[in-house]
């Protein structure tokens, strides 16, 4: 084997985790790093194309079902590599349809992904880390100390499992399909993970596989306003932003990361997002948090933020959580609120609350939860955002 593809595939190693047998994943490798392994290991770069379609276009989930390719040359793959997936350590179906899947990765982190059935399209909502650095008030999952980001290839293979209890390999064709969209709506801030999702992402559109279209795909931030940009330009997906409060004095005490990144800087981001138009607005998701965020002077100020972003409203009624401090606005609250949006010309449905039988829904996930009674989880999840905000500081 050449030096530099020795180097090649050993990089592609120290990238990524081995499974328990010491094998290399495939499944997170794009064309190019195929490629190089399949030189890597004495084929032509053009078996990288023939993997990338039987990983992503077909599911496979051993080598021999790859029958274009030599018997040798398959013997040699399987020695090597592996196309598991990562282990479910719990799956759980609500009443209302949707699913969520707990991924129990090769070095014992778990994260959630959830599918949400809807007549007309299926979403499947993507954790980018496992845990998050940031402490918003209402989310379960500031409460859970980041443990990592996920790599490229736990990404993707949360939309591949997906896929395999649907049984929607080879890929169908658009119009087909049980899981249409995707939303990096999981645990995690996608922002402070791009790179790997960036990845990911590119592996999930590319036509040749999982083939799910950048239209198809929202990215959803918590108001990392540096990196806005960048994801418009390198990805050219949608963007949702978590805005929750429509003043700085609102939203720094729900969400301490405007204080880095105030409502102004983060507004104009917002209006010179890449690819912004009326017909590609960008998602604002306010969470109805009674008392908190939720008057009529609130929605005033809100239409006077936005007044010159192409936008929509997603308004999302509180999920409660164990311990949490907050309760989710009155339905009659939730609708004024949606009248004063509405009356300015702004779309501004209110979802409906998914999953939440299994806690599923917006802002529930969070792993290895505890079984502690209501005051101790409140105890907890103060000293959780305690800890984690100290960290930060440091
Ligand atoms: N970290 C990213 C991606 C997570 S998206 C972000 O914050 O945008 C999850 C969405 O659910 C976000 O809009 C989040 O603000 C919202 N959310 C968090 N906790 C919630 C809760 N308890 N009820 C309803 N929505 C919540
Ligand atoms: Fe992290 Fe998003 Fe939850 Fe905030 S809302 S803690 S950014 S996952």
């Amino acid at each position: 084997m050449p030096d530099n593809d020795l180097h090649d595939l050993t990089e592609l190693a120290a990238n990524s985790t081995l499974s328990a047998d010491g094998r290399l994943p495939l499944i997170g490798l794009d064309k190019s790093e195929l490629a190089a392994l399949a030189v890597g290991i004495g084929e032509k770069p053009y078996r990288g194309t023939q993997l990338f379609h039987w990983i992503y276009s077909r599911g496979a989930r051993n080598f021999e079902d790859m029958t274009d390719i030599s018997k040798e040359c398959r013997a040699q793959l399987a020695e090597k590599f592996t196309l598991e997936r990562p282990v479910i350590d719990q799956e759980q179906v609500s009443e209302d349809g949707t699913r969520k899947w707990l991924h129990a990765f090769s070095d014992g982190q778990k994260a959630e992904a959830v599918l949400i059935p809807e007549d007309d399209r299926g979403t499947l909502c993507v954790s980018s880390q496992v845990g998050c650095t940031l402490t918003c008030r209402f989310c379960h999952t500031g409460t859970q100390r980041l443990v990592r980001n996920l790599t490229p290839g736990e990404i993707v293979a949360q939309v591949m499992v997906a896929r395999d209890a649907l049984g929607e390999w080879p890929t169908p064709k658009d119009g087909s399909r049980a899981l249409t969209n995707i939303v990096l709506m999981g645990m995690g801030e996608p922002l402070y993970n791009f790179e790997a999702v960036k990845k990911a992402m590119q592996i999930v559109m590319a036509s040749d596989g999982i083939s799910i279209s950048r239209h198809r795909i929202t990215l959803s931030t918590s108001g990392v306003v540096p990196e806005i940009e960048r994801c418009g330009e390198e990805l050219r997906v949608k963007l949702a932003i978590s805005l929750h409060g429509a003043t700085d004095e609102i939203r720094s005490k729900i969400m301490p990361i405007n204080k880095k990144y105030p409502l102004r800087e983060l507004m104009e981001a917002c209006r010179t997002y890449p690819g912004v138009s009326n017909a590609r607005r960008i998602t604002f998701e306010y969470v109805m948090l009674k008392d908190i965020n939720d008057s009529e002077a609130d929605a005033r100020a809100l239409v006077d933020l936005v007044k010159d972003v192409h936008c929509k409203f997603n308004l999302i009624p509180f999920n409660p959580w164990p311990g949490t401090p907050y309760e989710c606005s009155s339905r009659k609250t939730i609708e004024r609120f949606q009248d004063i949006l509405a009356s300015a010309s702004i779309t501004c449905p209110i979802r409906t609350p998914r999953g939440r039988d299994i806690l599923a829904a917006c802002g529930q996930l969070k792993t290895d939860s505890e079984k502690l009674s209501a005051k101790e989880r409140r105890v907890q999840a103060e000293q959780a955002w305690a800890d984690k905000e100290a960290r930060v500081a440091l």
